[in-house]
């Protein structure tokens, strides 16, 4: 049989994948880039390629994330290896990490504070680095350390590390249960926060149900990381979480009866409320 690439994409699109989907997936399989996908449509692939290429094309029908199937993700300008034992990167996540950007480059312009010279930054439940080494990317001059109870999710958050050659701590254990005695300038956190009934799950079944929901409400993960928050925290340094878009007036509560000030939410590229964070008291 010769089916050219152009009746593979055309099939994979009738069974629902997207084109753009389909285009990266058959650059996978070929080891081309997606531009001579789109100008070489008329070739036919070898059999082996053709065959894996149909088997993603139909694990992407069947809702897998193209992260998963290809192993990697584009986060903060940074390509990061995705396997299943991490939640894929977001872009929403993106803006969690320019607040982090901003709260570094002010703390930065402050001479007189604080005792260290490195901000400490902290990203609990890394996953696969995205959010601890973006900062690290973006702001060398800071510390990184980061946390995930999933050994599996630490390796890949390792090799990340080790093939951006960024420098990153990395400890096994729940939110702050490593950081026993220890503060930071910077806490930044992307929980799972869907609530366990929430019929959205059933989109993100192919993900790690431990990064994604979290108690009734959602609000667990949150909730702990909020509480034990002022116990790890420098005078004056700042939590900054990712949340439900529903979530910013509980996590303000919550921040507010932890002490914390100047508490704000901002919005998503959605122009959905995201992400919520507050200065400890200095
Ligand atoms: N933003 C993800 C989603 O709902 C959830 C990520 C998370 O729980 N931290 O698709």
């Amino acid at each position: 049989m010769s089916t050219t690439l152009a009746a593979l994409l055309a099939r994979a699109q009738a069974a629902g994948v997207a084109r753009l989907d389909a285009q990266l997936l058959a650059a996978h399989c070929l080891g081309r880039a997606r531009e001579w996908v789109i100008a070489h449509d008329d070739v036919v692939p070898q059999a082996r390629h053709a065959d894996a290429l149909e088997a993603l094309l139909r694990r992407r029908a069947a809702g897998e994330p193209l992260a998963y199937l290809v192993g990697e993700r584009e986060f903060h300008g940074l390509v990061l290896a995705v396997t299943r034992d991490v939640l894929v990167p977001r872009p929403e996540t993106e803006l969690l990490v320019d607040w982090a950007l901003e709260r570094l480059a002010a703390w930065q312009a402050l001479p007189a504070l604080p005792a260290a010279p490195t901000p400490a930054v902290v990203d609990l439940g890394t996953g696969s680095g995205a959010i601890a080494l973006a900062v690290a990317h973006a702001a060398p001059w800071a510390w990184l350390t980061a946390t995930d109870a999933s050994d599996a999710a630490l390796a890949v958050a390792r090799h990340n590390a080790a093939r951006l050659g960024l420098p990153l701590e990395l400890l096994a254990g729940d939110w702050w249960q490593p950081l026993a005695g220890r503060r930071f300038a910077l806490a930044l956190a992307n929980p799972p926060y869907v609530a366990s009934g929430d019929p959205h799950l059933r989109a993100l079944a192919h993900e790690p149900q431990c990064a994604l929901t979290s108690g009734c409400d959602g609000v667990d993960a949150l909730r702990q990381i909020v509480a034990e928050a002022p116990a790890h925290l420098l005078p004056g340094g700042w939590l900054l979480v990712e949340h439900g878009f529903d979530q910013g007036p509980a996590v303000r509560r919550l921040l507010g009866a932890a002490g914390f000030e100047a508490i704000e939410t901002r919005p998503d590229l959605a122009r959905l409320p995201r992400c919520t964070g507050g200065r400890r008291p200095g």
